[in-house]
């Protein structure tokens, strides 16, 4: 939408309150963001300044609009996320007289527009990109939303991502994030048969320089042997992969009506192992899903234990009305979803710490995000800001940003660089350690030998 708008001759602010128009695109999925969506336009509601108009756009609007704009009194405009693509128009429309109504855009739209009006469909953050490849989900997920708020999948077309994929590495990004609601359904409305992995080579090949691919959100039963292969055999793709699983009790998940073969998660995991040794796994649970039982969750717990993730995220269940969960109610108390959640994350963070220490000695790859100061102190790694010591901090492709680990590099690295990090130090989480530079030196004389620009 920024980018459209931008394209139309509008500037972006960086402050709410010189904006002329302030657009709020709200999430949807769940009950705290929900609140946290409302909580958001209320505050900008309540100080909005006059001849200011105050849009409220995304997934939040999409399922709910009529209530948003009853809830939050000043809001001017609604707009659906199936249709983010006609901003221009609605910021034009409101624009062009008074509206002691809001105004609604939400025309019937079965899925999201095809109609991007050439935007870059990546969000960029340092060397890092998102790049979403398709928009909406067809699984019958009984707890989730997403498929009411965003309909059925729509894949972007190969040229379109590749495009962009190759803008992302003129512009110096070095890790592409692959990002749908369920990347591995990627292509099936385009007709191609294992369409993520075919989508991967052809971005290879795409944009050879380009250091880091890494894939998301892939749904257990249609991670393909071709797909583990292509993972196992192209460089740029990164051994990692995140898989939300969601439970691993069979009639938890038939509930759920999610692929309650564990034996196939068992089988591909194993096969994923195999072909990458160094494969980095990230999950996702639900506890306290409606019937949950005491056995079903051990049998969860169990699995994670045997299993050994790199990364586990846990969610305590949340009732989202409208989905098929809804009969189900939300039957399991509050307290036992919390017990449940804390037992889970406790077994997670000793496998975890188990996994980080068994790095400690090694070398790993890392891309350098910033710098900053930081005491190391006894007791590890603590932000003191009276006591400066530079460090870097970074990712390995054992970690998508934000949501899995960090490393933190001892003194002041590259930023945006990819370099190599001898790992000293591990805690639950993250990591710590020092650049090697000896390693450094070398890639640097091969860059000085081959272009004859670099001075080391
Ligand atoms: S695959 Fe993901 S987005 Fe799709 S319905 Fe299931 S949980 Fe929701």
């Amino acid at each position: 939408m920024a980018q459209l708008l931008v394209r139309s001759g509008y500037r972006l602010s960086e402050d709410p309150r010189g904006a002329e128009v302030i657009i709020v695109n709200t999430c949807g999925f769940i009950g705290p963001a929900k609140e946290e969506s409302l909580q958001v336009l209320g505050d900008l509601a309540a100080h909005k300044r006059r001849g200011q108009l105050l849009i409220a756009a995304g997934c939040l609007t999409q399922r709910y609009g009529v209530e948003v704009a009853r809830q939050v009194p000043g809001i001017d405009g609604i707009l659906g996320t199936r249709r983010w693509m006609d901003i221009v128009d609605v910021v034009g429309r409101l624009r062009d007289g008074p509206h002691p109504e809001p105004l609604y855009h939400l025309p019937e739209a079965p899925e999201v527009g095809r109609d991007e009006g050439g935007a870059l469909r990546a969000a960029v953050q340092g060397a890092s990109a998102y790049l979403k490849i398709a928009d909406g989900c067809r699984r019958p997920c009984a707890f989730c939303a997403i498929p009411l708020i965003k309909g059925t999948a729509v894949s972007r077309p190969m040229d379109a991502i590749l495009e962009e994929a190759r803008e992302l590495q003129r512009m110096g990004v070095r890790e592409i994030i692959l990002i749908a609601q369920d990347t591995t359904d990627y292509g099936h409305d385009l007709g191609l048969r294992d369409g993520l992995a075919q989508l991967l080579e052809q971005i290879g090949r795409a944009v050879p320089e380009l250091e880091w691919i890494r894939l998301m959100y892939a749904y257990p039963g249609y991670v393909t042997d071709r797909l583990i292969e292509v993972m196992a055999t192209h460089r740029q793709v990164l051994p990692y992969l995140d898989m939300p699983l969601q439970h691993a009790h069979p009639m938890t998940l038939r509930r759920m009506r999610r692929p309650a073969n564990v034996a196939w998660v068992h089988r591909t995991l194993d096969k994923m192992r195999g072909a990458m040794p160094d494969l980095a796994l990230r999950t996702t649970f639900i506890v306290g899903y409606p019937g949950e039982t005491e056995e079903e969750f051990q049998t969860l717990l169990d699995f994670v234990n045997q299993v050994g993730f790199d990364r586990v995220g846990t969610f305590q269940f949340s009732f989202e009305p409208g989905t098929t969960s809804e009969p189900l109610g939300d039957p399991v108390p509050p307290e036992v979803k919390q017990e449940r959640y804390s037992r889970l994350m406790e077994a997670q963070q000793r496998i975890s710490l188990q996994k980080n220490q068994a790095l400690v000695g090694k070398t790993l790859d890392v891309l350098v995000e910033g710098q900053g100061e930081i005491e190391n102190s006894r007791t590890g790694w603590q932000p003191v800001p009276t006591k400066p010591q530079p460090i870097s901090i970074g990712r390995s492709y054992r970690d998508a940003p934000e949501i899995d680990g960090m490393v933190l590099i001892e003194g002041e690295a590259p930023v945006g660089q990819i370099v190599p990090v001898r790992i000293t130090g591990a805690m639950t989480y993250d990591l710590t350690g020092v650049v090697e530079t000896a390693r450094m030196t070398i890639r640097l004389e091969d860059l000085s030998t081959s272009t004859g620009s670099f001075k080391t």
